[in-house]
């Protein structure tokens, strides 16, 4: 998929355009309702993922528990975004 700039912007239409779908966890098969998002900055472009509460955490857990500290990076560079949907 290309992309041009204004793609990459994300934010208030998250809940409405991921509200229905399926949590986006994908180390495993999850059907749970995602009631939560996070807002990724990667090297090509911002990307939004909804998770489910459990999947949310777990996901922001690894960023900073495994991933961080092997990274130049802090959170912030990683994270643009995250919280509840619709919220
Ligand atoms: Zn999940
Ligand atoms: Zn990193």
């Amino acid at each position: 998929m290309t992309r041009t700039q204004d793609d990459t912007k994300v934010g208030a239409g998250i809940g409405a355009d991921f509200g229905n779908g399926r949590c986006m966890w994908d180390k495993s098969v999850c059907v749970d309702v995602p009631t939560r998002f996070v807002t990724s900055d990667l090297a090509d472009g911002k990307e939004a993922e909804v998770f489910c509460v459990r999947h949310y955490v777990l996901t922001l857990a690894h960023l900073c528990q495994v991933h961080l500290p092997l990274c130049e990076g802090d959170f912030a560079g990683h994270v643009v975004d995250h919280g509840e949907l619709g919220a």
